[in-house]
C-alpha cells in the first residue's frame, strides 16, 4: 500500500500540503480543513493555513 506516496503528491497539487512552523515537518491537510488551522499530528503544535 502506496498511500502516502500517493498522499503526498496529490496533496501538493492540491496544495493541501503544510511544513509545522514548530517541528518543521511537512503532512498533508485534509481538504474539508484548507481553511482551517490544523494540528501537527507530531508534535501536536497549530498549523496556520497558508496565506496569500
Ligand atoms: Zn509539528
Amino acid at each position: 500500500m502506496a498511500w502516502p506516496f500517493f498522499a503526498a503528491i496529490i496533496g501538493a497539487l492540491l496544495g493541501l500540503k503544510r511544513t509545522c512552523p514548530k517541528c518543521g515537518r511537512e503532512q498533508i491537510v485534509p481538504g474539508s480543513q484548507k481553511h482551517l488551522a490544523v494540528r501537527c499530528k507530531f508534535c501536536g503544535e497549530d498549523i496556520p493555513p497558508r496565506r496569500r
